[in-house]
Order: structure tokens, then sequence, then C-alpha cells
């Protein structure tokens, strides 16, 4: 193999190492734990294969390949993956392939073979279950248990394909809690990410502790009073110390946030995937009603709706997590400045009680600190319309495609000062 062709395909160990572990984080990557993190999730390098994902009681063993896989290469590896199962230390391993791409109509009759093995497995159904097994060993002469615990995800993450950066994009939107990046800062994330962070890690043969990449991702976006809310510190006059009873709370304040956020995105899904959907196929995307770049992508697996373009988010609501787990709505459309909303719906809170509507518990305000998050969409969720974008749209001026500027956009005149948003009438034209 040339020196190129071994650091292309270290590189690509860099992106898919740090795509997988934003995966495993919110909790969408097949076979780990939702709670990996809590479980201790770590990513380690070329222990025994390329990277493992491990947590207590379990692995993912993942092989990196940056090359399309044939058929024969595809039984090679699922041969290597039986050999690693039967090491005592990997009784309970799952495998996984991550490949660009597949070549020749027998890998991807395997790929096909494999899911439905996949589907016959989880269906639970003995009798279908051995019929589908034996079928698969005597095709491919392969151990059908170590197939069924085998995930092959097909998708381009070499590191200096497009398709990682958007891949890397959409997949970081789905998980953390910020809605103002645009595409451009989650690029520059992703190569700052991949060249330092994972690519050190390896080099050292070092592991990766989920919790500590999610922090070190996370901690340079929030605002200042965020972190002092969600630390785990306690101020003494000789400096900070690490307050376990603290630590807990937060933990749990964070598991019942993460949790909350999780039954609004199912409703969000639910509600937005037809509308998705048809855009897809026939009705084309709705665009920005700031910058019109399209913003169909944004729906799916956000926290509701953001331009990816610009950033623009035409609703925002503030929730608090219940400790039934369910988010109880406190404010719609809040101003901009975190503090000044959290100190104004204290008091509010204090002044006139709430309760939630799903088990009636007060919302306590010493509870608010850790468990307030934000959800760009309207409350609730099903009152979002595309109908509310495009009358909006229309509102501000645009016709079809055509701004009633010729060849600015609401956010073009913004940044040039000729346009207010509070008064979208009184745009200055003759400002070029
Ligand atoms: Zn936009
Ligand atoms: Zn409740």
């Amino acid at each position: 193999m040339k020196g190129g062709q071994v650091a292309s395909r270290i590189e690509t160990q860099d992106s898919v190492a740090l795509i997988v572990a934003i995966e495993a984080i919110g909790g969408r990557l097949a076979d780990a734990p939702y709670d990996v993190v809590e479980r201790v999730g770590r990513v380690s390098f070329e222990k025994v294969d390329d990277i493992e994902v491990r947590w207590d009681h379990g692995v993912i063993v993942v092989s990196v390949k940056d090359k399309s896989l044939g058929l024969s290469d595809l039984k090679a590896e699922l041969v290597r993956f039986a050999a690693l199962g039967m090491s005592s230390s990997y009784m309970y391993a799952a495998f996984r392939i991550e490949a660009p791409s597949l070549s020749g109509s027998g890998a991807r009759t395997f790929a096909d073979d494999l899911e439905r093995l996949h589907s016959v497995a989880a269906s639970g159904i003995i009798s279908e279950w051995i019929q589908c097994r034996n079928d698969f060993d005597s095709v491919y002469g392969i151990s059908a248990k170590v197939a069924a615990n085998t995930v092959l995800s097909v998708r381009d993450l070499r590191r200096d394909a497009a398709t990682t950066r958007a891949i890397f994009a959409s997949t970081f939107r789905s998980v953390f809690p910020v809605q103002n990046f645009s595409d451009v800062a989650l690029v520059s994330l992703f190569d700052e990410y991949t060249s330092s962070h994972m690519a050190k890690s390896r080099r050292r043969r070092r592991t990766v502790l989920l919790r500590e990449l999610q922090d070190a991702i996370l901690l340079p976006l929030l605002p200042v009073d965020f972190i002092a809310s969600s630390s785990s510190y306690l101020r003494t006059p000789i400096g900070y110390v690490l307050d376990p009873r603290r630590q807990v709370a937060n933990a749990r304040d964070y598991s019942l946030k993460r949790a909350a956020y999780k039954n609004i995105l199912r409703r969000w899904w639910k509600h937005t995937w037809k509308m998705t959907l048809a855009d897809f196929l026939y009705r084309g995307p709705i665009r920005c009603p700031m910058c019109n770049h399209a913003v169909v992508r944004a729906m799916i697996g956000t926290r509701g709706f953001v331009c990816s373009g610009c950033g623009y988010q035409p609703f925002l609501t503030v929730l608090y997590a219940c400790d039934c787990r369910s988010a109880v709505p406190l404010v719609r459309q809040p101003s901009t400045d975190g503090l000044a909303v959290f100190t104004e719906l204290v008091s509010e809170i204090r002044r006139e009680p709430r309760t939630c509507d799903n088990c009636n518990r007060r919302i306590l305000p010493e509870n608010m600190f850790g468990r307030i998050f934000g959800f760009s969409a309207p409350w609730p969720v099903e009152s979002f319309s595309q109908k509310m974008l495009i009358d909006f749209r229309i509102s501000i001026g645009w016709n079809g495609f055509q701004f009633r500027v010729p060849g600015e956009t609401p956010l073009t005149l913004l940044n040039k000062g000729a346009w207010d948003p509070a008064d979208p009438d009184a745009f200055n034209p003759s400002v070029q």
C-alpha cells in the first residue's frame, strides 16, 4: 500500500470516529444503549480493530474502509468478526462496517440479505429466524449469528468527501442543542475535531470519553450564565471545588431534560415528516424568509425549525423538564438575552405558581436553572404549518422566489443596515 493510501485510510478513521461518537452521544447509534454517555461510553482506536465504542458490558467493533467493498471483502470482514467474537472479551460484541460504497450486485444482494436477517431477528419469530439463518449460512457459508450482530453502514465518510461534512452537520444538529450555527461554522468544527482531537487521541492510543467529547464540543458554544448553572463546582473563598451532590443533581437534571426533549422531538417528527416528504417528492423545499436558502433539510432531526444557511429560526419556545419527563412550556418567543429571560421567568413563577399538565407537580424555581431548554418550534409543536412561513415571506415582500428589492434578501439588507426587522416596511432601497 502506498503512503498516501495509508494516510487517507487513517484520516477516514478520524472522521468516522467523530461521527459515530456524536451519533452515540445522541442515542442514535445502532446497538449502543441510548444512555451510553452515562454508562461511561468511550471510543478507542486500533485496540483490536480500527475503532471501538465501549461502555459497561458492551462494545461495538467498527471496521473502517475507504474503498468500495465487493462481496468477497464483505464476507472476509464477517469471518474476521466471527473470529473476534470467539474471544471471551468480545462475548457481547456488535460489529459495524463503515464503507463508502458497495461494488457489484453480489455485494448489494448481501447487504439486502443482511438487512432481512436483522429484521427477522428483531421480529422474534423463532421459526422464521431458523429458516432465515439456515438460508444465510448455506448461501454465504458464514455464521448468521455474527451477521445478525453486524451493521453494514454504507456512506462516504472519507475525510475529504463533501458528503462527510454534510453528514456531520446534520448529525451534529440532531444531537446538540445549538440552533444558531451555520453550516460553515459546523464545517470548521468538523475540521478542528478530526484534525486535532480525534487524530491526537488516535496517535497516542488514548481513549476518548464520550462525556468529555460532549463537554469539549458544547462548552465553547454555551453562554456563560448557562455554564455556571450546569457546572458541578462550588465556589469557595479559595477557589472552586467539585460538589458531589451537585454532580448527582446535575446528572439527573440532564437526563430529565434529555427525556423531555426526546418527547418533543418525537412529536415534532410525527407532525412534520409528511410535509418534509412532500417537499422532497413534489412541492420543492420551502425557502428561508431571511436568506432564501432551501430549509427543508433543517426540518429533519433538529430541535425544530432552523435555517441551515443563515441560522434564522422563526420560532423559539422555552420549556421546563418536569420530574415526570414531560415538557412544560414556559414562554414563547422570549427575548434573546438568556439571563434576562431566566430571571423574568423565575420571578413570574414565584408570583404565579405553575404546574405540569401531565402530573400536576409544581414547577420549582430552584430547579429551573438546570431544567430549562429551548425548542425552535411554536407551541404546541402541532400548531406549526408551512403556511405560517409562506405568509411571513409574503408579508415581508417575497413574491415567489423574487424579493421586492431585486438582487437582495432581507438578510443582505439587514447586513447593510438598510432593513429593520422590527419594521419590515421601513427599508431604504437607496442603500446599495
Ligand atoms: Zn436563512
Ligand atoms: Zn410532570
